[in-house]
């Protein structure tokens, strides 16, 4: 078979088998069932050899082990350089990893270095007439994707098991070569990890959010912000990205794809214009109330009960009003 091979890149950290193996290999035989090409394994690290070796006999497949000497992290930009140096020469047509942090960045950068194509989180593989189309998740997993690309050589990180329960081992002989490279000097290196100081926010359980957006205008209009959140029972104030890029709220309290997810009872939407990012994180919320002086503002198509007020005319009134009817409850 003189096709481009299908790579799965495994990285070793120790000495057993990397957990994203069966996926990777699973996945390598779906696209080799669509587009024919020999399949072959990598593992590549400080000391691969007792991984390479685990991942042979469990995948039931050569593979090569890429020692990379004086690698400190797998981390460290070392990595990507010597995998790309390995791989310039096989001129791979897929190249697989595993769709961690690591995986991901691997992928990117292999991409530039092999000026090859890069689709993450891949999660099924099918054909249609003009070829091998992959699948991914897109706006948080609200939508899939169907990507295709022309490219030579792809790089692919598969989401974590989405294959992994069609794995079949292969009953080639496991054998293990071995290579080594030296581990470039300069580029990135990872220093150390240090932990994020626990931000538990109770976001996610609370009963009732006010959320804050741009249109707030000033961090000063915050204070009305809480007071209206003090007088709802069990609300939380939250905000939507560019509040928390301002670092007028600290970003344990963003909502979105990239913050909070929330499912509050009753959803108060101050000054955000209702961006996909945002309404990805509390589309879930019962009663959404926005208030937005323009009203065009998208965030008016998701919710039960739109004010087009100016923020400054109708937070105070509102505030008050909720204050009143605290006053008289009995
Ligand atoms: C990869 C990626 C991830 C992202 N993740 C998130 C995320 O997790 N969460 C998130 O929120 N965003 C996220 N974003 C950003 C998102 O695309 C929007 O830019 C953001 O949600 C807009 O925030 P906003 O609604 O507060 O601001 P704007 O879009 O600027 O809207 C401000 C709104 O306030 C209204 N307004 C202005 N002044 C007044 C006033 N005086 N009275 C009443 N209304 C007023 C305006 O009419 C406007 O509708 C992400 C973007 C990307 C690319």
């Amino acid at each position: 078979m003189n096709a481009a091979p299908i790579y799965l890149v495994l990285i070793s950290r120790d000495r057993r088998l990397p957990a994203a193996a069966e996926n990777l290999a699973a996945c390598a035989r779906a696209i080799a069932a669509l587009a024919p090409a020999p399949i072959r394994a990598l593992v590549a690290g400080k000391n691969p050899a007792a991984a390479a070796g685990e991942t042979a006999r469990h995948l039931g497949m050569p593979v090569l082990a890429l020692e990379i000497v004086g690698l400190t992290d797998p981390g460290d930009g070392a990595t990507g350089i010597s995998l790309a140096d390995f791989l310039n020469s096989e001129i791979p047509a897929w190249i697989l990893m595993e769709d961690t942090t690591l995986g991901r960045r691997l992928a990117a950068e292999l991409a530039v270095r092999l000026s090859a194509a890069c689709i993450t989180g891949v999660e099924a593989v099918e054909q249609d007439d003009h070829g091998v189309v992959l699948t991914r998740a897109v706006w948080g997993g609200k939508f899939r994707a169907a990507v295709r690309t022309a490219a030579e050589t792809i790089t692919v990180t598969v989401a974590d098991g989405a294959f992994a329960g069609r794995f079949e081992k292969a009953g080639g002989q496991a054998k293990v070569q071995h290579r080594r490279s030296e581990a470039a000097r300069g580029g990135r290196r990872h220093l150390k990890r240090i932990q994020a100081p626990e931000a538990d926010t109770g976001l996610s359980e609370a009963r009732a959010i006010v959320a804050a957006g741009s249109g707030i205008g000033e961090p000063d209009r915050l204070v009305l912000v809480r007071k209206l959140a003090e007088r709802i029972a069990g609300a939380q104030v939250a905000g939507s990205r560019p509040v928390c890029d301002r670092g007028w709220l600290p970003y344990s309290r963003q909502v979105g794809i990239t913050g909070a997810t929330v499912a509050p009872a009753l959803y108060i939407a101050c000054g955000i214009s209702g961006a996909a990012q945002h309404i990805a994180g509390m589309s879930g919320a019962g009663l959404v109330v926005a208030i937005n002086k323009d009203p065009r503002a998208a965030i008016f198509q998701h919710a039960d009960i739109g004010v087009v007020e100016d923020l400054g005319t109708f937070l105070p009134l509102l505030v008050e009003a909720c204050g009143q009817e605290e006053d008289s409850t009995p």
